[in-house]
């Protein structure tokens, strides 16, 4: 039954290479999951008894990845598959990573240290599924299910909580009971992992189309680490629905509902705590203070004006912030989107008329910045006169009324 299963060429001759070298080599994990489920495979992970330098020695292309924890990555052409040597890990002292990995000679305590049943299959040389843990079985329930015993599982590793939600709300699955049980117990140790860790799930979380999923979750208080406690908090859960898929204006659109969930001090204050780049944090974070201190723009020119005062990103923010708190269908970041395309002047330096020609025309030190402003002022309501002879026309009537 090797039917479901169509493996990219790359994969299958990385898979031969490793095999005829007599090393037993699985595709496993998700890509096993996936494909079961008809879903598309992003990435096609292979499991195998090879260690890293044997697995380096065979190909002619690689990279070290993660060699501590047994992955190499082989290049084929444009393909790019991570081999990982069959591994279990040891303990994990502060709850985040494994103290150390070992490798370990059989696929089936390498299917064992891995988190969810339905990511415990490999695949066999003829097709077969290598399912130990009933992996199948809750495919067909829609159910995730630990490995194992959930709360040894999760005190092993708090991330495990996080991932939990994620193939929830990616797979629309629903979460067995004793795992629940044990998420529910094991809340508490998410506050020990790493914020970055957290933000990768979240991100993909607000990826998944099924947002609202934080609304299971949020009473096991996953996200409690990341918020101020607040006894009214209220997170608008649907809303969650309606993030926009950028990074950037999918972040400012989440802390504006928290911020006016009334749980965090300010919204910049969580994006940080996320560890998110400055590059999403600034513009995100002010977005969405802006887009809770005051109206956005109804017309263009406002939406010209706000881009010119803030920057393009943090006027996209705004929108999507305002976006999240209205809830519906996005109206604002569609409205400032269909401004933006036109490419219309929103500074100084995209006026058709430099400061060379104001000098060329006679003005001199801040006279130029003046006129700069005010020409700029014109266009942001007029884009269409953001050409040299509108401008220079425009330029006298300035000039004849005030210099
Ligand atoms: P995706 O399609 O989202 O990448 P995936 O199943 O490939 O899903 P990854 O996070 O890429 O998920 O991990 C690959 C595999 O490694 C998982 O399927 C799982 O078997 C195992 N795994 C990853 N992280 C953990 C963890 N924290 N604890 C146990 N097993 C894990
Ligand atoms: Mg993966």
């Amino acid at each position: 039954m090797s039917e479901p299963f169509a493996l990219p060429e790359g994969v299958s001759a990385i898979l031969t290479r490793l095999r005829d070298s007599g090393f037993p080599a699985f595709p496993a994990g998700g890509c096993v999951r996936d494909s079961l489920l008809g879903r598309r495979v992003h990435d096609w992970d292979v499991a195998t008894a090879a260690l890293p330098e044997q697995v380096t020695a065979l190909f002619r292309r690689t990279a070290a990845t993660g060699l501590k924890h047994g992955t190499v990555t082989v290049l084929l052409g444009r393909l790019a598959v991570e081999v990982t040597t069959f591994r279990t890990e040891g303990g994990y002292t502060d709850g985040r990573r494994p103290d150390s990995v070992t490798f370990v000679p059989r696929l089936e305590a390498d299917l064992a240290r891995r988190d969810f049943t339905v990511n415990a299959m490999a695949l066999g040389p003829d097709g077969q599924v290598i399912d130990p843990f009933g992996g199948r079985d809750d495919l067909r329930r829609r159910i995730i299910r630990c490995v194992g015993d959930p709360a040894a599982r999760f005190g092993e590793d708090a991330l495990r909580l996080w991932r939990a939600v994620r193939f929830s709300a990616m797979l629309g699955f629903g979460i067995e009971a004793a795992t629940w049980d044990a998420m529910s117990a094991c809340a508490p140790l998410t506050a020990r992992l790493a914020p970055e860790r957290v933000s990768a799930e979240l991100e993909r979380i607000l990826l998944s189309g099924a947002a609202a999923r934080l609304a299971d979750v949020l009473p096991l208080g996953l996200l409690d680490p990341l918020l101020t406690a607040h006894p009214t908090f209220r997170l608008p859960l649907e809303t969650l629905k309606t993030l926009p898929r950028k990074p950037e204006t999918r972040w400012a659109g989440l802390a504006a509902l928290l911020r006016r969930a009334g749980c965090l001090a300010d919204s910049l204050a969580f994006l940080r705590a996320l560890r998110l780049p400055n590059r999403v944090t600034y513009p995100a974070g002010m977005g969405a203070e802006w887009a809770l201190a005051q109206p956005l723009p109804g017309e263009p020119v406002g939406w010209r004006r706000l881009c010119a005062d803030r920057g393009v990103p943090e006027a996209l923010c705004a929108a999507a912030a305002g976006d999240a708190l209205a809830g519906g269908p996005p109206r604002y970041v569609p409205a400032l989107r269909e401004v933006l395309r036109p490419g219309p002047c929103l500074s100084v330096k995209q006026l058709a008329l430099t400061g060379e020609h104001l000098a060329l025309v006679g003005l001199a030190g801040p006279q130029i910045g003046r006129a700069q402003r005010r020409l700029l002022e014109h266009v942001l309501r007029r884009p269409e006169d953001n050409t040299l002879d509108a401008l220079l026309s425009l330029l006298e009537t300035i000039d004849s009324k005030n210099r």
